[in-house]
């Protein structure tokens, strides 16, 4: 058996990285109170560094569910939203949340004393690149707090992204200005623009290099990690804090690369995580999978905040190319492509597909992708059922099991 610090490798740049997050909360927090800045919401793979631009500050209700989820606070609050007649099926980010909003309760409150919850927002900007659930859970909010909603709609399971599809997202996002600079009393800055889009590509690039040291055999960093440090991509890329960290924990993952420090000692089997999370049970995988000395390495949903096509000279087109040429919009073909290059770069052995019960959207393995995966690389393939928050879709003991059997057939198959 592995000791606690076999199991968890402590990665030193979490101390800095908590305590930006906090500093982003506590920001928000005194904005809310004292009206010295307005704020925004906006969804994870929203429009962020035009927000920046246009004086607001951000707030990512996604961010707060996933924080929901990793608590288990969501599993008690889900309810509370389906008895105001949001489904059980439906996104369990948005039901939690508004059960959270309902009940008064929050982990950020627990997270960052003084602080109740989440900042009231005073303008509320999605993107439907995701899923068309952000909409609806933004109007929740619209109806009330009796601000405006806006939004960007965009295609779905795009194959290759065009010209045409850019032109009209890229004009979608210009549409927003208007409102935008209503609500903040203030002109968008062009030039501030331009620096916040270059600021989010710096941070981009960092990202990138970080999930990708993962490539290393032994991997330095697990998936596990990587949801944890995923945090400044997500809320603060477009902030100068992002990029400093970034560079911080690349220095400390190249530095393990070199003294050849495995994320999971002895590692044996690399495996790529396919969907989402299952934020309330990250601790109880990430033990089970290092006493198998089985490393998840990576996933596509880390990568889902990698946004190469951004171009401080192009601010626009480009935003609209980076956030159309995400996997989760596009089409089976390309997803396809996509976890081929993926199960090639970093030398994976066999592929875990999250069947999450409320997010169709993030769940791969529906359309026969994991048996052509399978039988393109002879390689076995798991499907875990479970969820993002709501824990009543997981069974513990048959994921266990399963993940069990599953490291047995891999190791069947390497002859061990
Ligand atoms: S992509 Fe999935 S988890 Fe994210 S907001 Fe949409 S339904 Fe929820």
């Amino acid at each position: 058996m592995k000791t606690e610090q076999q199991t968890f490798k402590k990665i030193n740049a979490t101390k800095q990285m908590k305590e930006i997050m906090e500093l982003h909360f506590r920001e928000l927090d005194e904005a809310a109170k004292t009206k010295s800045k307005k704020i925004a919401w906006c969804t994870s793979v929203g429009p962020a560094e035009l927000l920046r631009a246009a004086g607001f500050l951000v707030f990512f209700p996604e961010n707060h569910g996933a924080m929901l989820g990793a608590s288990r606070m969501a599993t008690d609050l889900i309810p509370v939203a389906n008895a105001l007649g949001y489904s059980p099926d439906i996104c369990s980010y948005l039901t939690s949340d508004i059960g959270s909003y309902i009940k008064g309760q929050s982990p950020i409150s627990k997270a960052y004393p003084g602080i109740s919850g989440p900042p009231r927002p005073d303008v509320l900007v999605y993107n439907t690149n995701q899923c068309r659930d952000v909409q609806d859970w933004y109007n929740f909010y619209a109806r009330e707090f009796n601000i405006p909603c806006i939004g960007i709609q965009t295609h779905r399971g795009v194959g290759d992204v065009t010209k045409a599809h850019v032109d009209s997202i890229s004009a979608q996002i210009k549409a927003l200005i208007p409102t935008l600079e209503e609500v903040s009393g203030k002109k968008l800055d062009y030039d501030e623009f331009k620096h916040v889009v270059g600021l989010s590509r710096q941070c981009t690039d960092l990202w990138k290099e970080v999930l990708q040291i993962a490539s290393n055999v032994p991997s330095p960093l697990t998936f596990f990690d990587g949801a944890i440090q995923m945090g400044p991509a997500v809320i603060l890329r477009g902030e100068q804090r992002a990029v400093d960290f970034y560079k911080l924990l690349l220095a400390e993952l190249k530095l393990r690369v070199k003294d050849k420090v495995a994320a999971i000692d002895g590692e044996q089997f690399r495996i790529y995580w396919e969907g989402m999370p299952i934020w309330g049970k990250l601790r109880e995988l990430s033990t089970q999978f290092a006493e198998l000395s089985a490393c998840v390495l990576a996933s596509t949903y880390c990568s889902s905040w990698v946004f190469t096509a951004l171009d401080p000279d192009d601010p626009f087109d480009s935003m609209a190319r980076a956030y159309t040429e995400l996997v989760i919009v596009r089409d089976e073909n390309y997803k396809e492509r996509y976890f081929e290059a993926e199960i090639e770069r970093y030398k994976i052995d066999g592929m875990i597909f999250h069947d999450a019960k409320t997010c169709p959207n993030n769940s791969n393995n529906r359309y026969g992708m994991p048996e052509r995966l399978s039988k393109k690389y002879n390689m076995p393939m798991l499907v875990i059922n479970g969820d993002l928050n709501d824990l009543r879709c997981y069974s513990e003991e048959q994921a266990r099991t399963n993940i069990e059997a599953y490291i047995e057939q891999l190791s069947e198959k390497k002859g061990r």
